[in-house]
């Protein structure tokens, strides 16, 4: 069999090929798509909403259920308005938006010079395919990258661009950011044109307002992060759970961010999914717990078996307000690396301002040190849907086989796949279905299980590669005689003859989360 990642050659290919299988198997389709959809907000359907699910249970079951001191907790979209002026939101949730005043479009300045960046990193990547080809077996990719002068020059310059663009973002300082446009000749991607307004910020937050009349209504705010519903409730699940220093609060649900351009798919939604852990710790140790959980969090990637080469860190050059360091584990997405989910040193920034804005104390009572504090923070914060988006474009193969037909594979982790195993009659009498639906109604008890009696087995083993399924468990008349069935691996395509009384071990050993997890 050879085999061939679909799209591999071709970044672009691959990223539409992802958008239009997710939508043709029923994993994401456009929201409100009979009016023609509304910009960066999606559905899952029914093939979706069990991967998704089952990526939050798999982060839950790692953050929640595997750690004694670590809790869940779901807290409401809307809060009290003070939250967010405690947080910082209101004064300091902005991004630094740029109008191309000839195709009147609308940019982030800080993605606009990432993306001229990450042309530079291509050209990296073209020179080691270039030298791996020269040098062959030889050939040294560290070795070449900080000996090599070319592509010392082109990493000097990313270096020297980020940095710079780092400082003015944080010191507020707008006209640099559009002087390192201008210097940098960055044209708008969709004319060409390089007349540029003036840098501004732009607040991410939505407004809403609740209450029945106008005159009472209440300006509130769509939660952006999930976070401050952790930090508002940080005393009544220390206090009722008894918990002790360092422990965690998880939770997952909606944020919402007016986002200045939503493209690349489930990637910038406006409404999207985030699953957050903050850890609450003692004031000192947050260099320590900062690296426990970037270790942590990069071995929970791992044990995906996504490939580690699919994974790198960012350090963060221009720290949030409130943050003391912070790191991106960034994916290798079909439009390269960006950012998957976020490690964040939050120092006690969060508590002391809701001290401060409720007038109420959030504190500690250190028994072993006989006093109380503040406690610091380290946050780990992923996007459901970027997840979902990582998983998904990374699983989409096309393969050619040896009589030269092409299957297009979801090659899912087993443990995050829709459906564990498909339950196929190899026909429609002689009762065949009968046997079939039991074997079903039996293992539906343990597994997310999918009975398809339609078409030839080859064309319901193919819908099922589509899907993701890993098993498909073809009953057939040998069945009737000596209750034995063939099971057949989405991966390899080889099929085995398995008695239907080892089937939830068989499949059990392959999906369950405890032997996935494990190899964190
Ligand atoms: P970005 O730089 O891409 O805008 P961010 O640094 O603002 O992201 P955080 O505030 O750290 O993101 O949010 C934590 C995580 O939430 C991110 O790592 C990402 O996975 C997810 N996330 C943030 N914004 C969005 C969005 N608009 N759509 C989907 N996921 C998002």
């Amino acid at each position: 069999m050879v085999f061939y990642f679909c799209g591999m050659n071709n970044p672009e290919d691959h990223f539409k090929k992802v958008i239009s299988h997710a939508k043709e198997y029923g994993f994401v389709f456009q929201s409100s798509e009979i009016y023609d959809g509304l910009s960066a907000v999606y559905d899952y359907g029914q093939n979706g909403v069990e991967l998704k699910k089952n990526i939050r249970d798999y982060w839950w079951k790692a953050m929640v259920q595997m750690n004694r001191n670590i809790v869940g907790l779901d807290a409401a979209i809307f809060m009290h308005p003070t939250t967010w002026k405690a947080s910082g939101h209101v004064d300091a949730f902005n991004d630094p938006l740029i109008d191309n005043k000839d195709s009147k479009k609308r940019y982030r300045a800080d993605v606009l010079i990432e993306d001229y960046c990450a042309k530079i990193e291509q050209k990296i990547e073209k020179e080691v395919k270039k030298a791996q080809k020269r040098f062959g077996d030889a050939f040294n990719k560290d070795e070449f990258l900080s000996t090599n002068g070319r592509v010392l020059g082109y990493q000097q310059k990313i270096d020297s661009i980020l940095k710079r663009l780092g400082k003015s973002l944080e010191h507020e300082d707008l006209a640099d950011v559009k002087a390192l446009i201008e210097e940098l000749e960055i044209a708008d991607p969709a004319s060409g044109s390089r007349n540029w307004t003036d840098v501004k910020q732009f607040n991410l937050m939505f407004g809403t307002k609740l209450g029945a009349s106008a005159e009472n209504a209440m300006d509130l705010y769509l939660r952006p992060e999930t976070a401050q519903g952790i930090f508002v409730n940080f005393l009544n699940v220390q206090k009722t759970g008894r918990m002790k220093i360092p422990f965690g609060i998880a939770q997952t649900g909606k944020a919402f961010r007016n986002e200045i351009v939503a493209r690349q798919f489930i990637f910038r939604m406006r409404e999207f999914e985030q699953m957050e852990m903050q850890f609450f710790i003692k004031p000192g140790t947050q260099a320590k717990w900062y690296e426990h959980w970037k270790d942590a969090r990069l071995k929970w990637h791992l044990s995906l078996g996504m490939g580690q080469e699919n994974y790198r860190f960012h350090d963060h050059e221009k720290l949030a307000h409130y943050a003391d360091a912070a790191a991106d584990i960034e994916f290798k997405f079909p439009f390269g690396f960006k950012e998957l989910e976020g490690i964040h040193s939050r120092t006690d920034f969060d508590l002391s301002q809701h001290e401060l804005h409720a007038g109420k104390k959030l504190q500690f009572f250190d028994p072993e040190d006989n006093k109380n504090y503040v406690p610091y923070v380290l946050e780990t914060s992923i996007g459901l849907d970027r997840m979902f988006l990582a998983v998904f474009s990374n699983s989409l193969k096309e393969e050619i086989l040896d009589n030269n037909t092409t299957r297009t594979v979801l090659k899912l982790p087993a443990v995050l796949a829709p459906y564990k195993a498909a339950i196929l009659p190899l026909v429609k009498k002689d009762g065949l279905p009968e046997i079939a639906q039991s074997i079903l109604k039996d293992l539906q008890w343990d597994f997310n299980v999918i009975y398809d009696e339609k078409d030839a087995v080859g064309r319901r083993y193919r819908r099922q590669d589509a899907i993701g399924t890993p098993f498909c468990i073809t009953v057939d008349h040998q069945t009737l005689d000596n209750q034995t069935v063939t099971l057949r691996s989405r991966d390899t395509m080889i099929q085995e003859r398995v008695a239907v009384s080892d089937l939830k071990h068989l499949i059990d050993t392959h999906v369950s989360a405890r032997n996935w997890l494990k190899k964190c």
